[in-house]
């Protein structure tokens, strides 16, 4: 099994920019990266960011704020925060070498069972397994049944092989990924095939079984487009969800209350007009109506309920570290909402 499934990623392995060269820290920003986020957005920022951050000596160095901007556009920014705490215990603590035992690396902020599994066996070569949904479809597949979670570790655990032991894990998540897809397999070009159970009983396409998921939670958000000599305000969110990212004013509130918010937030009556954007955004089981409604200030604000406010030029909202609301909001990402200008 070990031979032919190495054999065929030999030959089949996708060239990814993570693969070229490999490296313990480089291992670990990829597979953060790739948390929630597809191969192909990660793969054009994954270079420009090495270049920003080489090691974890040069984020440590940097500021929180700055490793979040030059994470924006790949979502989930507390793996990015995350990031630079572990990288500055990596620094402090390790001399800058990313640790090579399992409670060293599983320790560090951000790092759960499988990513400490990446990067010890990618880059260490370390016989630990690496398991992920793709792998656990491969081997409950090959199984024929759904595994349980112990079932599922013992499993992967046992084939990691001696040698090789990254190429194996990274060969079965591969499998995974291009070949053992959740829907349509390919088993005809499976090199596991002879010895797979679901592809001799037919039961490929029904497993693993789906998770039962929580039902939806729907809820509303209103922020405010508040705009002041050709600049728009935006909110530096304070430390905790969301914490140091850009939103506009606002709160997960109906329209009623975005007055109240905004007096709460920003330390002045408002008044809120027509809304000008609409955008939904899923976050796990909740559903999130968002809606951005023009809005002027009775005073100047001050930073009530946020770390920060500043005024934005409306061009630069592109690159600023922003909430996926805000970003959605704000018209530069999924084509689900544009802004429109305020004519007051
Ligand atoms: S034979 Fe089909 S179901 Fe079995 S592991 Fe290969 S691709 Fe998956």
């Amino acid at each position: 099994m070990q031979v032919r499934l190495l054999g065929w990623f030999q030959t089949a392995a996708r060239d990814l920019p993570w693969r070229r060269e490999r490296s313990a820290w480089r291992t670990w920003v990829s597979e953060l990266m790739l948390q929630q986020t597809t191969v192909g957005t990660v793969a054009p920022r994954f270079e420009e960011f090495l270049r920003r951050f080489p090691d974890a000596r040069a984020m440590a160095a940097a500021s929180e704020q700055d490793v979040v901007e030059a994470w924006a556009g790949l979502g989930y920014y507390s793996r990015a925060r995350n990031l630079h705490r572990a990288a500055r215990i990596v620094a402090e603590k390790h001399g800058g070498e990313v640790p090579r035992t399992w409670d060293d690396v599983r320790a560090l902020p951000g790092i759960g069972d499988y990513t400490a599994g990446a990067v010890l066996s990618l880059a260490h070569g370390v016989r630990v397994p690496c398991v992920d949904g793709n792998v656990r479809r491969v081997l409950s597949r090959l199984a024929g049944r759904d595994l349980d979670g112990r079932e599922l570790a013992e499993r992967a655990a046992e084939l990691v092989p001696e040698s090789a032991p990254g190429k194996w894990n990274e060969a079965l998540m591969e499998l995974g990924a291009t070949v053992c897809r959740p829907r349509d397999p390919a088993c005809g070009a499976c090199p596991l095939a002879a010895g797979c159970r679901a592809r001799i009983e037919g039961s490929a396409d029904r497993l693993p079984a789906p998770k039962v998921r929580p039902a939806t939670v729907k809820a509303k958000a209103s922020y405010a487009w508040i705009e002041r000599r050709g600049r728009v305000l935006l909110g530096r969110r304070p430390p905790g969800p969301l914490g140091g990212l850009w939103e506009f004013p606002g709160d997960r509130v109906p329209r009623a209350c975005l007055a109240a918010a905004l007096r709460a937030r920003l330390g002045v009556a408002a008044r809120v007009g027509a809304r000008i954007a609409s955008a939904r955004h899923t976050i796990t089981h909740h559903r999130i109506d968002a809606a951005l409604y023009a809005a002027t200030l009775r005073a100047d604000p001050r930073a009530a309920g946020y770390a920060e406010l500043s005024w934005i030029r409306e061009r630069d909202l592109p690159a600023l570290p922003m909430t996926a609301a805000a970003r959605k909001l704000s018209g530069d990402r999924n084509g689900s909402a544009r802004v429109w200008k305020v004519i007051e």
